[in-house]
């Protein structure tokens, strides 16, 4: 039974692609009981005007935060930032959404440097363990609210994580840093759902399709709109077992 998105709902990576569509979906479909923390590297840069746009279409809705999930000291600062506006009534609803795909190209054995498996590791794997870390236990309680019933950690996740599908999809996508870097997210999905049961807290990992955003590019088949509008209906009809679990955009599971 989907249940309306209420409370404070923080998105990674807010301004653009996946994660600006999902703002925007989320500030037009939620009422007066939710508020979005939208995230962005750099609030008051040019890749944000888009994101600044959609907050002046919403006012009082969407709170922009400067994150940067590769630097612990920046979600500090974040989780601190966001802290000071609501103060113990916690998260809600953290969407891990900021992810980086290198290198640019296949991610073929032969083109992939040291430090791309680094940087894409840090990024999207170390990113959401530290954001759920400190958003958690720096001053509990820190997602769960009595009276929302219904907290979620959603780390965006994808297909080609999924090692009993590798030989599918292999072929087609080498991508190694990106993913390896996946599965690990989906372990730390798995990990955290066992953790936060005690919390109350669902924690599951959505596929959004290929989608057109800059890291899906022009070919992709799914629009943006349509792909948070099936991982919204998916986010609002959780439930304990989907705890745990890797779903795609429409609700499918899909095997780890
Ligand atoms: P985009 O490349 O279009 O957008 C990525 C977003 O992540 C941008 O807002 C970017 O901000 C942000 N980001 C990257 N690194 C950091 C960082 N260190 N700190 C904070 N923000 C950061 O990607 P999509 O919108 O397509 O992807 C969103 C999520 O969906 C990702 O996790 C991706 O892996 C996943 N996904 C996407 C698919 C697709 O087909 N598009 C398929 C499967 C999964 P900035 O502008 O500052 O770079």
């Amino acid at each position: 039974m989907p249940v309306e998105l209420k409370g404070n709902i923080l998105v990674t990576g807010a301004n653009r692609g996946l994660g600006l569509e999902l703002v925007k979906q989320l500030a037009e479909t939620t009422g007066q009981e939710a508020h979005i923390y939208a995230c962005s590297r750099e609030p008051e840069g040019s890749r944000t005007e888009a994101l600044r746009q959609l907050t002046t279409r919403h006012p009082g809705k969407i709170t922009i935060i400067k994150l940067d999930v590769a630097d612990e000291e920046s979600i500090s600062a974040a989780v601190q930032a966001v802290q000071d506006q609501i103060g113990d009534a916690g998260l809600n609803i953290l969407i891990n959404n900021a992810g980086i795909r290198k290198p640019a190209l296949s991610g073929a054995l032969s083109a992939t440097k040291k430090n791309d498996m680094m940087e894409v590791y840090e990024t999207n794997v170390v990113g959401p363990f530290t954001i759920a870390k400190v958003g958690l236990f720096s001053a509990e309680p820190r997602f769960p609210d009595a009276s929302i019933h219904f907290s979620a950690i959603i780390n965006i996740s994808t297909a080609i994580s999924s090692i009993e599908k590798c030989p599918e999809t292999f072929s087609a996508a080498q991508m190694y840093p990106y993913r390896i870097s996946k599965a690990a997210l989906n372990m730390l999905t798995r990990c955290q759902a066992e953790d936060f049961k005690t919390h109350n807290i669902v924690v599951t990992a959505i596929h959004p399709g290929w989608v057109q955003t800059e890291m899906g590019g022009e070919n992709a088949p799914l629009t943006t709109v349509d792909s948070v509008l099936g991982m919204l209906s998916v986010i609002s009809s959780l439930s304990n077992k989907d705890r745990g679990m890797l779903l795609d955009w429409q609700g499918n599971t899909i095997p780890w």
